[in-house]
Parts: C-alpha cells; structure tokens; sequence
C-alpha cells in the first residue's frame, strides 16, 4: 500500500492551469512565463557551446566561469562580496535550490514561517523533511507584514524564515523598513534565512531591490536564491542559484550532490559568456516589464476587474469581486472555459483561504497577446 508523504497536495496550480488554457484553447496568463524569446546573443552562445565540447557533467557546484560571474554581478548590484568557490552554487532552477536549501538545514519538528500567499513550493519541501510550517498572513490589500504577528510566531524551535521579494503572487516589494524589522524579530534566536529572489530585476517605479546580500549581518545567515530563467526569458533552461555563506553552503552541497549533482553544462557556459558584458541588460529589465504591467493595467481599466499596479515581477493581481462571488478556483477555471483566459487562483497559496476575491495575472506576453486578452476579460459579466 502506497502511502503518500504530501496529503492534502496535488498537482501543482500552474500545471492544472497551464493543462486547462490548452485544453480549452485559452490565452494563458496564469502560469509565469514569457511568451517571447530572451536576447540573441545569450541564445547563439547556447548553440556555441553545444558545439564546441561542453556537454558533459560540469562540477557540482558549477561551472569556475559562471561562479565568477555570479560573484561579480552581486558585487556589482549589492556590493556583496562572495567566494565563488565556496558561497555560489548553480542549481538546476531556483526550485531546486528551494528544496536543497530547506533540506539542508531543517530536521524532524523544526518550524519553518512562511508568509501566505506563499509559493507553492516551500510548505512541501518542509513537510518532506519534517518541519512544521507556520503561516503568516500577508494583510490584504496592501499584503503587508504585522511584524507583531511574527513576533508571536518566532519561538526556540523557529529555524528557517522564507522570504520573498519581489513577491509573486502579490507583486509587492521589501522596503528598507521591512528589512529592519526582520532584523529586530530574529535578533538573539538562532535562525537561518531563506530569501527567494528569482524577480531582482523586476520592480518598478524607481523602487530598488533590497537584496538581503546588501546587508551583511542579513547574509550571513541567508540562503538568497535567484533564477536566470526570468531574467533571461528562458524559465525552461532550468538554471538558477543560490549564494550562501561557507557554512551553510557546505550543508546546501551534501544535498544537492545527490539530488541534481549539477546542472546542465552548455548553458552556464552560455550564460557566463553573457553575464561578462551585459549589466546594461539587467538595469534596463524593470522598465521593459514596467511598460507591460502599465500597458495590462490601462488595458484592463474599462473591465470590472480592479488591479492595483504591482511593484515588481511579472504578475498583476486581479480583483473581481465586483464580478462574481465564486472562490477564486472555481472563477478561474469558469474564466479559462468561457471567456478563454487562464489565470491563477491565489487562495492556493494560502493556509486559510483569504476572502476577497483576487486572481493574479502574467503580463511577460507580447502586446497583442495582452490586448486580445484584456478585450476577452473587458466582456465577463457578472454572475
Ligand atoms: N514561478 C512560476 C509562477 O509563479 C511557475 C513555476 C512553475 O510552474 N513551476 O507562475
């Protein structure tokens, strides 16, 4: 008899999401992916490396040329120096190094805070290691933090924090005083750090990324993990990382060794060949999505759906509770069937499912894409 080590789990919302935009021959902005290419260059160095050689296993924590790249780059935006041969590792997606990371350092009946919505990674991976998962609400509708509520949480057993900004699905961005505050909670307990950071460059309106490697009393306790996949276009490369202080990364290693070992050679080639010359690319990514987020919101304006302008990444959260008073899945799949766009339904993301009703979009597609969308959800009606 098989006994499942997820109960309560199923399949994750994006692929039952993606799997119904097709089925029903919806646009899909539900599942976060560009529906465009990343830069040409990056892509020929791809080809390049295909071709010259590099296709076997690169070492674990890979390839020297990347490790230094990565290195640099964080200097460059954080002022943070790192090792690249002790502090960076490159992971088969910021996924992997989600689970790496948790496995590392969570034991039986640890507990790990999370704060709801939180992406549907981090409970399981928590749950197959034994931890205990306390969920923090984020408050509606600004998705703040009441730090007092952390403060209540935090206790002896309290391990790991999971961090994310910018945040997907909410959109929202850490300011200097949120940092402080986590700063003043953990001080005097012995907590570690998990700051999930794959939408960097992917905020807007002069509001800057607050790394948690911008700060080195932060860092020293963090796994920061990022994704070349949103930065590039590229989500199925499966490339990431995570930057970690020597200690922890010793931990992060002895399990990503036997989960992944390494990740794909030619592509960290590719992608180290791009990174020595293209921090023009990384500034320039928060006004190419910022000019797609305003485009979806003005687009939308006529719609009875209420949207509120994201700080960051690539999603837009949705209000439509003047439209209807399903919960959110059951608006959402309604929505893929009749009116032919999919979107996600964020009370997956919560313990205790919130009650506006709120869905969240992806705006990484191309114009048409967004007005053909934004015409089809101008005529949902109300039910
Ligand atoms: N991060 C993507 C999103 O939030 C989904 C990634 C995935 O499908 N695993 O939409």
């Amino acid at each position: 008899m098989l006994r499942n080590k997820l109960p309560g789990t199923g399949t994750t919302i994006f692929t039952v999401m993606s799997n119904m935009a097709q089925d029903h021959g919806a646009i899909n902005l539900s599942q976060g992916f560009p529906d465009f290419e990343g830069p040409q260059a990056l892509r020929d160095r791809v080809v390049y490396h295909l071709e010259h050689g590099h296709n076997q296993y690169a070492p674990l924590a890979g390839v020297p040329e990347l490790r230094e790249q990565i290195a640099a780059k964080v200097l460059d935006l954080y002022a943070c120096s790192v090792d690249p041969d002790s502090q960076v590792t490159v992971t088969p997606g910021a996924t992997e190094a989600i689970y790496c990371a948790i496995t590392a350092v969570v034991h039986r009946g640890d507990e790990v805070i999370v704060f709801d919505p939180a992406y549907d990674t981090y409970e399981p991976c928590i749950t197959l290691n034994g931890g205990v998962t306390r969920h923090i609400p984020l408050h509606y509708p600004d998705f703040h933090i009441d730090w007092q509520e952390v403060r209540d949480t935090i206790s002896d057993r309290t391990r790991l924090i999971v961090l994310n900004t910018p945040h997907n699905p909410s959109g929202t961005v850490w300011s200097e005083q949120d940092i402080q505050s986590l700063r003043e909670v953990i001080a005097g307990y012995d907590i570690l750090l998990l700051s999930d950071e794959v939408y960097e460059h992917i905020s807007f309106d002069g509001k800057k990324h607050l790394s948690l490697l911008r700060y080195p009393d932060l860092a020293e306790k963090t796994f920061t993990i990022f994704s070349f996949g949103k930065t590039y276009h590229a989500t199925g490369w499966r490339v990431g990382y995570c930057i970690a202080p020597q200690p922890l990364m010793t931990e992060f290693l002895r399990v990503h060794q036997f989960i992944n070992f390494s990740t794909n050679t030619p592509f960290q080639y590719a992608i180290a060949d791009f990174l020595r010359d293209c921090s023009q690319y990384h500034r320039e990514l928060g006004d190419f999505y910022q000019h797609k987020r305003d485009l979806f919101c003005e687009l939308m304006t006529p719609s009875a759906f209420k949207l509120k302008p994201s700080a960051g990444t690539y999603f837009q959260l949705a209000d439509y509770g003047a439209l209807s008073n399903e919960p959110d899945t059951e608006f959402a799949a309604r929505l893929t069937r009749e009116y032919k766009v999919a979107a996600i339904p964020i009370s997956v993301f919560y313990r205790k499912p919130p009650e506006q009703r709120v869905i969240r979009f992806c705006f990484a597609k191309h114009e048409d894409t967004l007005r053909e969308a934004a015409k089809l959800l101008g005529e949902v009606k109300g039910v």
